[in-house]
């Protein structure tokens, strides 16, 4: 049975290539017969707000995409995490690491490459374990990982190129990405993540984690970005782009979903419609894998 998940974090309003992600991901696991989940991802402190996790839920409900099971906010996850971690350290595999504060807050707050996620020079891989009350990091071990991506097809990553040995956990107690997007996708029994292009470098080191706890591997795929009119970042513009923004001046929600529908590989031309309707024509063979532009009227 497939089990997809949308995994957004709460930290602004879900903008056009949200919603695409999304719509595709709801798409393939109900074209599959199978269920679909939402999962708040705010274990990054005070960036999230759960009152922007309730607008981004009401957003999916308002698209029509409904969600099976109650929603999962991974600040209320923090014993189970910890517990991997616990699981981690006894494998061996888990060491502190004492770089600076603002160099660690870089690292763990951002799963996207463009927030600031370089590799880990591996400065402290060498250091003896003082508990956890440092920030820990997972060993990598040596040499490249490879997956077959739905819609890119083979890829091959050598995640201490990409990443350096991840950081999984904060001295102030905080959960990094990685662990938690890995832990849960694992407790959850997600077959298939969809998620955007941007987090497809990032993929390599979180299979070797998945390796690392003994999870099974779901399937990827990463989705091509949406970008602006002109191409390039949507940047600001991204602000405007959320489902209120757009109805607000006068885009109708079932011509937002034409157009996602469209962009999909679904529709022929983007006509109104609802998403209910796209279920049958959703087929990853047919999802466009580049960028698509957001019409230039919707700027
Ligand atoms: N929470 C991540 C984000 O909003 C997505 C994680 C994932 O889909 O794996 O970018």
């Amino acid at each position: 049975m497939t089990l997809g998940r949308f995994a957004p974090s709460p930290t602004g309003v879900l903008h056009l290539g949200n919603l695409r992600t999304a719509l595709a991901s709801w798409l393939s696991a109900r074209a599959a017969g199978g269920r679909w989940l939402l999962r708040m991802e705010d274990v990054d402190g005070p960036r999230c707000r759960r009152e922007l996790g309730e607008a981004q839920r009401r957003d999916l409900a308002a698209l029509g995409l409904e969600t099976d099971g109650s929603v999962v906010w991974q600040s209320d996850r923090g014993a189970v995490y910890r517990e991997a971690l616990e699981r981690l350290h006894r494998a061996g595999r888990l060491y502190p690491c004492v770089c600076t504060r603002k160099d660690l807050q870089l690292l763990a707050s951002a799963p996207h490459a463009e927030d600031g996620l370089r590799p880990y020079p591996g400065r402290c891989r060498d250091r003896a374990w003082e508990g956890f009350d440092r920030a820990l990091r997972l060993n990598l071990p040596e040499g490249s990982v490879a997956w077959e991506d739905l819609l890119m097809g083979r890829q091959r990553d050598d995640p201490a190129a990409l990443t350096g040995d991840p950081l999984l956990f904060r001295r102030d107690g905080c959960f990094a990405y990685h662990l938690a997007v890995v832990v849960d996708d694992g407790a959850q029994g997600v077959t298939e993540v969809v998620r955007g292009g941007d987090l497809r470098s990032v993929t390599a080191t979180q299979l070797r984690l998945q390796e690392a706890l003994g999870l099974a591997r779901p399937a990827y795929a990463h989705l091509g970005l949406v970008v602006a009119p002109e191409g390039g970042r949507l940047g600001k513009r991204a602000g405007a782009l959320g489902l209120e923004a757009l109805t607000a001046r006068g885009i109708p929600i079932p011509q937002i979903l034409g157009w996602l529908g469209w962009s999909l590989g679904c529709l022929a031309s983007p006509q109104a419609c609802r998403a209910d309707e796209l279920v049958q024509a959703f087929d990853w063979a047919r999802v466009p894998p580049g960028e698509v532009r957001v019409p230039e009227a919707w700027t």
